[in-house]
């Protein structure tokens, strides 16, 4: 084994024998909405050439269609022709020119698809698409996998070195094999042997078109959390007959798009699933891919090491950070801009049809958009460390200019600091750790607890004030009575709140405090995760689904939202559900649509449809959003300072990127 520091096994090659890996690291399958963007592809390009650049063992590209049908959505990028294949050289050189390599996923939505002419293997529909599905006919099957290799040879011609066949979370492939979804009684359905054909075919129909020296690589679904989900025989099964026709890499797929249990946000643990890796290693022979939540080195090296797979998949981490791998052998790892699993600025935005990046890393996806090149320096100030100005600083170091970075407190971090106090959220003390490590490789002046006046600011040619928010008051009789405090204080300091509590809001703060609040301290992440929401390891159960066990503190809380909407509103589409179920399994009672009349001793009068309701509460906590800290119009504003409305991190972040490169 060729020895790479800490991370031996993480730098280890994988030979495949017509191909090698140059390490264990898969940058794992997401779409970027770059794919169907007009000039899409060379944006992808260089994407892609940034990743390869940065290390990459094996890119594997966002999921392409193999025909309209399995369209995700309307006009959805596909791999149908020369033509199209022809478009995808750019993306293949871009990346050999890096000395990476590349595969294409191909993934057919089946009834995940958002348009009419959505195919399944029954015709029931997803709870998550408002289109039923039309069952495939048998000529219809064999056209699909007849598309499915075609796709494959297409992306051959294109210059990728394999594909890998989205066989998992729920997509065609997924319903075919699942009882949940498959309802056939032709050779197509009914026992684990006809419900796998579907996949076995396209497997050995991909593998005669690409011949042998191509990497097919099959994301399989081995544990589904869905109810009538595969028990672990069935996933062995099909794993089995899969290795042994012509599949060269077995991927992890965890859950269903429609599961009611969260797989990769932030309150996910790391490495939360390697140990379905683990299991399935000891039945095939052909290398294992772990995935969902592995984002530093530390995590993929342990996995590796402990055997419990033999390549790790990282698809966030590195829209995060192009270069985590390499800062990882260079021992460089405090550099690494760390994903701290959000989804806010990725997969929401695919939800708002809006192309992908990061919240740490606005670069991502906008690589041929931003000139980072350097500037003629200048001296530049900001005033403020929270997300917005160390963004700010540290951009405007990176591009030459000599910064002075003052904060009021202590430590840098602003509203991150609160942020990271929220069990699930600890991952921004990464974002911080990064910044703290940027700062003093950049050169930035940094000046702590330092209140700035504007004589301190004259000889600067620019000055960058991101000075915050502060919590907005609520403006209601009684709101001065001492059991009324802030969302900060109330993170701050949680012993000063009682245990009958009414939160004011129920946006993301509300829902942030609730759960802090909610939740007790946790030795063991894995298994407290697993119990609150029902994972079971056990073999027989289907879906390995169980009942939830949410274990929490005995508070009870009351979430008021003066208007009408869901909980939760303002948190993206791929986290609001889970922190709305979450919340309601840890018994969260949620009233809105109402006017709050006062605060009194003992708790707070409100009036809903009507009638005059009292609420007991020893302690109320308001988390009705921010206003500016007020600042002298002469400057440039970022961040809360600019805007409080809506803030948060991602704009933060953006808008002092973009404040730097403006100068
Ligand atoms: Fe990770 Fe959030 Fe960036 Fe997505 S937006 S890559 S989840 S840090």
């Amino acid at each position: 084994m060729e020895q790479h520091g800490k991370y031996p096994h993480l730098f280890e090659p994988l030979d495949l024998g017509y191909t090698r890996l140059k390490n264990r690291v898969i940058m794992g399958s997401m779409h970027t909405g770059l794919e169907e963007e007009k000039g899409g592809l060379a944006k992808l390009a260089e994407f892609y050439r940034q990743r390869a650049r940065g290390l990459a063992g094996l890119i594997v590209t966002g999921g392409i269609a193999p025909n309209k049908r399995g369209w995700l959505t309307p006009f959805g990028s596909k791999m149908t022709s020369k033509k199209e294949a022809e478009m995808h050289r750019k993306i293949t050189d871009a990346v050999h020119e890096e000395d990476g390599k590349i595969a294409m996923q191909i993934l057919h939505a089946g009834r995940y698809g958002y348009h009419p002419f959505i195919v399944s293997a029954s015709n029931l529909k997803a709870p998550i698409s408002p289109f039923k599905p039309k069952a495939l006919s048998v000529k219809g099957i064999y056209t699909t996998i007849d598309a499915f290799s075609k796709s494959a040879k297409l992306a051959k011609d294109a210059g990728y070195d394999g594909i890998e066949i989205m066989g998992s979370e729920g997509y065609l492939i997924n319903q075919f094999l699942s009882k949940r979804t498959n309802k056939r009684t032709d050779e197509w359905g009914g026992s684990i042997e006809n419900r796998s054909r579907f996949p076995l075919e396209i497997v050995k129909s991909v593998r005669e078109k690409v011949g042998e020296d191509f990497i097919v690589i099959f994301r399989l679904s081995m544990l589904e959390l869905v109810e009538d989900g595969a028990v672990w025989e069935e996933v062995v099964y099909t794993g089995k007959i899969l290795a042994e026709s012509g599949t060269s890499i077995m991927n992890t797929g965890i859950g269903w798009h429609e599961a009611r249990i969260p797989t990769i946000a932030t309150m996910v643990p790391r490495g939360a699933f390697a140990w379905v890796t683990e299991k399935m290693k000891k039945e095939l022979d052909i290398p294992l891919v772990a995935t969902n939540r592995i984002n530093n080195p530390v995590v993929a090296e342990g996995i590796l090491s402990s055997g419990q797979a033999d390549l790790v998949s990282m698809a966030r981490p590195f829209l995060a950070d192009p270069e985590i791998l390499l800062k990882s052998k260079n021992g460089k790892e405090d550099e690494i801009n760390t994903c701290i699993a959000c989804n806010q600025a990725c997969l929401d935005h695919i939800f708002q049809k809006k192309t992908a990046t990061c919240l740490v890393n606005p670069l991502a996806c906008k690589e041929t958009e931003y000139d980072l090149s350097v500037r003629s320096s200048k001296k530049v100030a900001v005033v403020g460390a929270g997300p917005a100005g160390l963004s700010a600083a540290c951009t405007a170091a990176e591009l030459g200019h000599e910064v002075t970075l003052f904060e009021k407190r202590e430590v840098i971090g602003g509203q991150f600091n609160l942020a990271s106090k929220i069990p699930g959220k600890e991952e921004f003390l990464e974002t911080l750790r990064y910044y703290r490590a940027m700062i003093k490789k950049l050169g930035v002046k940094l000046k702590l607890n330092a209140e700035v006046r504007e004589e301190d600011l004259k000889s600067f040619d620019h000055v960058i004030v991101s000075s915050g928010v502060v919590p907005r008051k609520l403006r209601i009789p009684g709101e001065e009575l001492a059991h009324v405090i802030p969302y900060n204080l109330a993170i701050e300091h949680p012993e000063k709140v009682g245990d009958k509590v009414v939160v004011i809001g129920a946006g993301g703060i509300g829902v942030d405090v609730s759960s802090m609040l909610l939740h007790p301290p946790v030795n063991d992440h894995h298994d407290y995760y697993n119990n609150y929401w029902g994972i079971s390891k056990e073999e027989d159960i289907p879906g390995n689904l169980a009942k939830e066990h949410p274990e929490v503190s005995d508070k009870q809380i009351t979430i008021l939202k003066r208007s009408a909407g869901k909980l939760a509103h303002g948190t993206g589409k791929t986290t609001s559900w889970a922190h709305r179920r979450s919340l309601k399994l840890a018994g969260v009672d949620y009233k809105n649509n109402l006017t709050y009349k006062s605060i009194v001793e003992g708790g707070i009068l409100i009036e809903k449809s009507g009638k005059e309701e009292f609420i007991e509460a020893d302690t109320i906590v308001v988390c009705a959003g921010q206003e500016e800290n007020p600042v002298s119009q002469k400057y440039i504003t970022v961040g809360g300072a600019k805007d409080a409305r809506g803030i948060n991190a991602q704009r933060a972040i953006k808008e002092g990127f973009e404040a730097a490169l403006a100068i």
